[in-house]
């Protein structure tokens, strides 16, 4: 199975409960529009580099299309079509005025020297520039990018159509950017956990949790938790894990990887496999780290009580059903994660009024949304007996669906 086909899987349990007919279930599930590009740029070497570029547009019917573009060697338009979709219900859930899309470059951005990613960026913007815009398609950062590369896309979109920075979010504060959209997706994971604790009377304060993943999202994640008193026993990243049922330290944890690029030689804790650490035995396990990482044997070995999901996509469907039959409670990616998307739009917004919020409202807002969307979800959860996931694709469809039939065709 495949990312795209993933999403849709989950798409069908839910749409199941909505007696959706064939033609509105082709038309929720059918990407609106699919670009792939080529991206030729010098190497610093001075040899041609070939890379792909893709943007996939999902669904606008509730505003213009939004998502993340991704920087990875396994970009592909498959991957980019079930990440697509995934915005698509992501921004329904949070109810954000977007629709979803998903993009990116098939290439290693950590072999890339600053001139070749910015020469790459700017590529991709030339050749995608007519099919995104601040009211068309809105990119911003995901794996592999960041700040920079979006300061890039918008430069490079304002040579064809002047001044526009809510082409993009995700910008550094200083061109545009908001004030807390960084740290927001780990913030709003962190308030997923504390609100799926608090539905079961327990707290953030001396839970125990595992976080699969430090880039952007795990390492946010794991600060605001442990300052509300988690203990974070186990961390993960692409090279390996490390562990210290005491505790680590995630500040001290933050500088040893901002100076060294991993967490491996931590001192403040002993080293163990990515495995260990998906398989703690935890309060909360949270992956913020590729897709895909849940598979049926991982799912029945997994220990946790709770998984909360950072990344896009971390459970195969077949994972799920382990999961849910474990009766280990899953919030999912479309919830979980969406703290991203909610400040973009904030940024969105601050764009278009040229006016700029301080960072109490950002985190204000941005909180208000994810525990209004985190209650009505578990509600739905709880009144339907239904998985989590099963409940946010449920209350997403209804709202993209009620979109179409009242735009009409
Ligand atoms: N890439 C992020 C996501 O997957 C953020 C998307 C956005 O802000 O548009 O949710």
């Amino acid at each position: 199975m495949q990312a795209f086909e993933a999403a849709n899987h989950y798409f069908d349990q839910a749409a199941r409960l909505l007696d959706l007919s064939d033609n509105i279930r082709t038309l929720l599930i059918t990407p609106d529009r699919e670009v792939r590009v080529e991206v030729v740029i010098e190497m610093d070497s001075g040899r041609l580099g070939n890379f792909l570029g893709y943007r996939v547009q999902h669904d606008n019917s509730r505003g213009p299309f939004k998502g993340g573009l991704r920087y990875h060697p396994a970009v592909d338009d498959d991957e980019a079509r079930g990440l697509a979709s995934l915005m698509t219900w992501k921004t329904a859930v949070v109810d954000v005025p977007f629709g979803g899309a998903k993009g990116g470059v098939n290439c290693d951005p950590t072999i890339l020297s600053k001139g070749e990613l910015e020469r790459l960026t700017r590529r991709f913007t030339q050749k995608i520039h007519d099919v995104i815009g601040p009211v068309k398609d809105i990119p911003a950062p995901d794996m592999g990018t960041d700040a920079q590369v979006m300061a890039w896309i918008m430069n490079e979109y304002s040579k064809y159509s002047g001044f526009n920075p809510a082409v993009v979010t995700g910008k550094p504060v200083e061109l545009h950017g908001s004030i807390g959209r960084e740290s927001a997706t780990g913030f709003g994971v962190a308030l997923a956990v504390r609100e799926m604790l608090g539905r079961t009377k327990r707290t953030v304060g001396g839970s125990t949790v595992a976080v699969q993943g430090f880039g952007n999202v795990g390492s946010h994640a794991a600060r605001f938790l442990a300052k509300d008193g988690a203990r974070i026993v186990a961390v993960a990243d692409a090279h390996g894990g490390i562990q210290n049922p005491d505790g680590i330290d995630v500040e001290a944890l933050a500088s040893h990887v901002a100076s060294t690029r991993k967490v491996g030689g931590f001192e403040g804790a002993r080293p163990c496999s990515n495995e260990d650490v998906l398989l703690s035995d935890v309060d909360v396990l949270i992956p913020a780290a590729l897709g895909g990482v849940f598979d049926k044997a991982t799912a029945e070995a997994v220990r946790a009580r709770m998984i909360v999901e950072g990344a896009n996509g971390p459970t195969w469907p077949e994972a799920d059903d382990v999961f849910n039959a474990r009766g280990i409670p899953v919030v999912p990616d479309i919830l979980a994660n969406a703290g991203g998307v909610i400040v973009s739009y904030f940024e969105w917004v601050q764009n278009l009024q040229n006016f700029r919020w301080p960072l109490e409202q950002v985190r204000r807002e941005q909180e208000q949304k994810m525990v209004d969307a985190f209650h009505d979800i578990f509600d739905i959860s709880e009144r339907m007996k239904l998985p989590m996931r099963t409940a946010a694709f449920y209350r997403a469809i209804a709202r993209v669906g009620r979109a179409h039939a009242l735009a009409g065709i």
